[in-house]
């Protein structure tokens, strides 16, 4: 079956929702999609924003699936994905220095999803993929929490962050034809050398013994050292054509990874949330997740509201996301969308959403990540383990190009309650 990307592109839809879909191509998108800014977009949006209760658009849910073929991820497909690696977008110009590292614990940061969602207003951003990376440390992320509620900080320290990777159709990474989605699509040019522990990050060292494992840092290459590289690191003279990583293995094969600590891998697949409420019998029931660590936690966090307002709050939360109880992830780019808040204590208000780093404009709610998501990634349930009620990530409004291939966006973090009062 031949499927397209962006295939609505041509519809001047202001909402990219429609364009995370995948949905077959015909002749006249094709021709259409060739012409830059072709819709009267700013009426559109003009529109959109007067009639924001009828015709919304359905929220996206993100939902995890292993993915259907060994190359169905690679990052010619334009995947949205979560565990494993990044298929990055611009292999090469990849985020490096500090936004690679957690501020607080200073190791690099794990990857933990990117989303496909490209927007047709521009032709910049005919390819556009957002990704999230984080600590796994439950205690960095403590750290974090108090530092995004200091307002105003020009370089707040982080442990979650979002990066903005944006494409026209026609660029020397990609063909400017749709892959064709048979196993055999290719990227027209090879990425970068990465990280021959964690495969997410610029391999920007080398093994110094061996010259042949490329490493994103000196942490990463310690920890290869003990976990086994030791046992098989040769001298350089050994191995041949070390140093000069051929373009043919990188644009063939994925990043072979050695770390065994990398979340597990999916596919997020996109579907639309149904608007019905489940009729009278518990939808949760047949669900994946319910029975086993989402229920204990909701059990756990409920003990521990003191406010009703958290209660009231955290029911209607529970309400709507029973609909669909294995979503992980909910997409909702539009004027004044808002994200599902768990609880009504630990929100943002706007002036705590910085503006654009590199426009100086607003930036706006895009999409949340539920901790539905630890359960697929075999994160234990306990007291020290990774936790959070939800991550909402703020893009900016604008999408701007910037002079930089990732942008850094902005993630506010709400925990659920217990851990601020330390019972559990
Ligand atoms: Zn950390
Ligand atoms: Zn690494
Ligand atoms: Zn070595
Ligand atoms: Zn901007």
């Amino acid at each position: 079956m031949t499927e397209e990307f962006n295939a609505e592109r041509s519809r001047g839809s202001s909402n990219n929702f429609r364009t995370l879909q995948i949905t077959p191509l015909d002749e006249e998108d094709q021709e259409e999609a060739q012409i830059d800014n072709s819709g009267d977009v700013d009426s559109y949006d003009d529109d959109e924003e007067e009639e924001e209760d009828e015709d919304k658009e359905p929220v996206g849910l993100g939902v995890l699936e292993k993915p259907e073929y060994s190359w169905s991820l690679q990052r010619e497909l334009f995947p949205s994905k979560a565990g494993g690696t990044p298929a990055w977008l611009d292999p090469v110009n990849l985020p490096t220095g500090r936004s690679c590292l957690c501020d607080f614990c200073i190791k690099p940061l794990q990857f933990m999803l990117q989303v496909y969602a490209p927007l047709t207003e521009k032709d910049s951003t005919f390819h556009r993929t957002l990704f999230i990376f984080m600590c796994t440390s439950m205690s960095c992320l403590l750290k974090d929490q108090h530092e995004q509620w200091k307002r105003n900080q020009d370089k707040s320290s982080r442990s979650v962050k979002v990066f903005r990777c944006q494409l026209p159709r026609y660029n020397s990474f990609y063909s400017s034809e749709p892959p064709k989605n048979n196993g055999k699509d290719k990227p027209s040019s090879a990425g970068a050398v990465l990280c021959g522990w964690c495969g997410t990050w610029r391999g920007d060292k080398v093994c110094g013994s061996c010259r042949r494992v490329h490493y994103c840092s000196e942490n990463h290459q310690a920890v290869h050292w003990k976990s086994g590289h030791k046992r098989c690191c040769l001298p350089s003279s050994i191995s041949q054509d070390a140093s000069e990583p051929s373009n043919n293995r990188t644009l063939r094969k994925v990043q072979e990874v050695a770390s065994n600590g990398l979340w597990p891998e999916y596919e997020i697949a996109i579907t639309d949330e149904c608007e019905d409420k489940v009729s009278d019998d518990n939808g949760q029931v047949n669900s994946l997740i319910s029975s086993s660590r989402v229920d204990e936690s909701i059990e756990a966090l409920m003990d521990s509201f003191g406010g009703e307002d958290d209660k009231k709050s955290w029911a209607s939360f529970q309400e709507r996301i029973s609909r669909t109880p294995e979503q992980v992830l909910r997409y909702y780019r539009d004027a004044g969308a808002k994200p599902l808040w768990p609880t009504s204590s630990g929100q943002p208000s706007k002036a705590d959403i910085p503006k654009c780093t590199y426009c100086g404009g607003r930036r706006t709610f895009e999409f949340q990540v539920l901790p539905q998501i630890l359960y697929y990634f075999g994160v234990e349930n306990d007291a020290h383990s990774l936790d959070w009620a939800t991550i909402a990530v703020y893009t900016c409004e604008s999408s701007c190009d910037g002079n930089v291939a990732y942008k850094e966006e902005f993630a506010w973090v709400q925990i659920a309650s217990q851990y601020s009062t330390t019972q559990r």
